[in-house]
């Protein structure tokens, strides 16, 4: 099955990286190109993509509010967000607006690569930074201080070696701390093939669809640390 793909923003030298880094898998093809939010619209009616990576910025509309008229129009749509900016309030805005992936160009052709694979089968994907951040947010919403004031002990982390292996177990944290895959396997010492198989391994276990959805679970239960 193709996953047909259209990448909307402004600067053309980036929808041509893209675009090449995209056709290095034989699964994808991109069917269409387009420089601003309002082409977006007439780009969906024409070519009906299955993924659109969807730049912010951009002269005349703006990718957050071409998101939300899109999936208004066609709500199948899965909208990845490009984007320089990791602050949370251009993440809330973007998630609201309908998108399920959120990429910063920061990254690694890999991630791009499985982002647009993850949410084409439907399941969500942020950049690990992304995922980080909203750890820390957690963190703070989580008050250790009750109305008295006085300090909560945080609940112990314990690790779930009920469901999965050491490894495993080792893994997640990581995923929790927003580390790549390549980030993963530079810490212990695995390739990143290595890497993407504990996290197969771990979302099936959990019964998860995707890398977040396995962080959230994690830090529900109290299986990770959140630092
Ligand atoms: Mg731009």
């Amino acid at each position: 099955m193709t996953v047909k793909i259209a990448i909307i923003d402004d600067h053309q030298l980036f929808r041509e990286g893209v675009k090449r880094i995209l056709e290095f898998e034989k699964t994808f093809e991109v069917v269409a190109e387009g420089e601003d939010g309002e082409e977006a619209l007439d780009i969906i009616e024409k070519y009906h993509p299955d993924v659109v990576l969807m730049d912010i910025n951009m002269p005349h509309q703006n990718g957050v509010e071409a998101t939300r008229k899109l999936i208004e129009a066609y709500p199948e749509t899965k909208i990845i967000i490009l984007s320089i900016h990791d602050d949370e309030s251009y993440v809330t805005h973007a998630l609201k607006s309908g998108a399920t992936g959120y990429l910063l160009k920061e990254m690694d052709s890999d991630a791009l690569i499985e982002a647009v694979k993850v949410v084409a089968e439907g399941g969500s994907y942020l950049h690990p930074k992304i995922t980080h951040n909203l750890v820390e947010e957690f963190r703070k919403l989580s008050n250790r201080y009750t109305p008295g004031g006085t300090y909560q002990q945080p609940p112990a982390v314990v690790p779930p070696l009920h469901l999965l292996t050491p490894r495993e177990c080792e893994v997640l944290q990581l995923l929790a701390d927003g580390k790549s895959n390549r980030a993963i396997g530079d810490a212990l010492y695995i390739s990143e093939k290595t890497v993407k198989n504990h996290v197969s391994n771990i979302l099936q276990k959990l019964k998860v669809k995707d890398r977040t959805q396995a962080v959230v679970t994690a830090i529900k239960n109290g299986w990770v640390e959140v630092r």
